[in-house]
C-alpha cells in the first residue's frame, strides 16, 4: 500500500491487517517504555488546513511512539495566509524530503491530488466531506473489540449524513466488515441515492430500538452554506440521542466534537454505554498502524528484539518494535529518567 487516501480502495483483508496491527500495538501502548524504533530517521509531516483536535494529535503521538522525525504544519500562521496555493505549499515542504504526509483540507478529493505531487506516502485525514479514512479504521477497531466482529450487527448512523466524511468512510467500512448499515436523519441531511452504498435509509428513528450501535454525528456547520434544519431545538426533538431513544444494551459512538444537547444529550454523553473515549485512545494505536504499513521497510510482529544502534535503521523486522528507549532511541517520550 503506497498510500492511505479512502476506505473505498481498501478491501476487507487490508482493513483487517491494519486493526490486527493496531491490536499488537496497543500491546506496545501498554508497556512502560511506549516508544519503539520502527520508523526511526523516516519523517511525517502533518499538514492541517482545518481544525482539529483528536486526528492532529494522535497523528503526532503515533509517529512519535514509532520513533519518526515529527513536523506539524498548519495553514494558520503560515504562507497559505499570504496565498501561497496548497500545490506550492507542497512542494515547499516536499524540500525536507518526508516519508509521509498526513493531510486534512476542506476540499474533496485535495489527498489524491497531493498523492500525485510528490513522492511521499499520503494519509488523508480528512477531506472536505469525502472520506476520513483512519475515522473509520479506529471505529472499526473499537467496535471489534466490544462485539468481537462486527458481521451481522446493525449499526445506525445519525444524523448530518451529507456533510460528513466519517459517515461515507464508516459507511463503507462496516459493511466491509459485514454489518447492516442503516443511515438516520432529516430528508435534507440524508444524501438523495445513498442507498447505492447498499445501507438503508430512515427518516425517523421509530425503529432504532433494532440497532445494536448507534454512531452520532455532528452538525457539519463549517460546511453548510444554507440552513438545512428549522432550527437545532427542532433537530434535536426529531434526532438527539437522548437516554428516551438508546437502549441500556445498545453502544454509542461519535467521532468527536460532540456538541452536546444537540445530537446526543450529556446523560447519553456520560453513560457507559458510550465509548468515545475509546475511540479517542484507539486513534492513536490505528494511526500508528497506518504509518506503518506504509513507512516500515520490514513488518512483522511485536517480537522484542536487540535495539539497533544509535543512527540505525533497523535492518531486519524483528527489530522494529522491541523498546526504543533503552538506548539510544532519540526520542523523549518513554525514555527512562
Ligand atoms: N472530527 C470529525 C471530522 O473531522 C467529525 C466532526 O468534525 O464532526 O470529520
Amino acid at each position: 500500500m503506497k498510500h492511505l487516501l479512502s476506505i473505498e480502495e481498501l478491501d476487507r483483508a487490508a482493513i483487517e491487517r491494519i486493526v490486527s496491527q493496531a491490536e499488537r500495538f496497543s500491546e506496545v501502548s501498554d508497556r512502560e517504555i511506549k516508544t519503539v524504533p520502527a520508523l526511526r530517521n523516516r519523517m511525517v509531516l502533518n499538514l492541517f488546513y482545518e481544525a482539529s483536535t483528536r486526528t492532529r494529535g494522535s497523528f503526532e503521538l503515533a509517529a512519535k511512539r514509532l520513533s519518526a522525525d515529527v513536523v506539524n504544519f498548519t495553514a494558520s500562521g503560515s504562507s497559505v495566509e499570504k496565498g501561497e496555493s496548497l500545490k506550492d505549499t507542497v512542494l515547499t515542504l516536499s524540500a525536507h524530503k518526508p516519508d509521509a504526509i498526513v493531510l486534512r483540507t476542506p476540499w474533496a478529493g485535495a489527498a489524491a491530488l497531493v498523492s500525485q505531487w510528490c513522492a511521499a506516502a499520503i494519509v488523508n485525514a480528512g477531506d472536505g466531506k469525502h472520506e476520513h479514512p483512519t475515522q473509520a479504521l479506529l471505529d472499526v477497531y473499537t467496535l471489534r473489540r466490544r462485539l468481537g466482529a462486527i458481521d451481522g450487527a446493525s449499526i445506525w448512523i445519525v444524523g448530518d449524513v451529507a456533510h460528513s466524511r466519517v459517515a461515507r468512510s464508516d459507511v463503507l467500512a462496516f459493511q466491509k466488515m459485514g454489518a447492516r448499515v442503516t443511515l438516520a436523519g432529516p430528508p435534507t441531511l440524508i444524501p438523495r441515492e445513498i442507498e447505492a452504498l447498499g445501507c438503508e435509509v430512515r427518516y425517523t428513528l421509530d425503529e432504532l430500538p433494532s440497532a445494536d450501535v448507534v454512531y452520532a454525528l455532528r452538525m457539519q456547520n463549517e460546511r453548510m452554506e444554507e440552513t438545512w434544519v428549522p432550527s437545532v431545538r427542532e433537530y434535536a426533538a426529531w434526532y438527539q440521542i437522548n437516554a428516551q431513544r438508546l437502549r441500556p444494551e445498545q453502544i454509542l459512538m461519535h467521532p468527536g466534537p460532540v456538541n452536546r444537547g444537540v445530537e446526543l444529550s450529556g446523560e447519553v454523553a456520560d453513560s457507559p454505554q458510550a465509548i468515545i473515549t475509546a475511540q479517542v485512545e484507539a486513534g492513536v494505536v490505528v494511526r500508528m498502524a497506518v504509518l506503518y504499513e506504509l513507512l516500515a521497510p520490514n513488518r512483522t510482529g511485536l517480537e522484542p528484539g536487540p535495539v539497533p544502534a544509535e543512527g540505525r535503521t533497523p535492518e531486519s523486522g524483528t527489530d522494529d518494535l522491541a523498546p526504543a528507549g533503552a538506548r539510544g532511541a532519540g526520542v523523549g517520550e518513554g525514555q527512562p529518567a
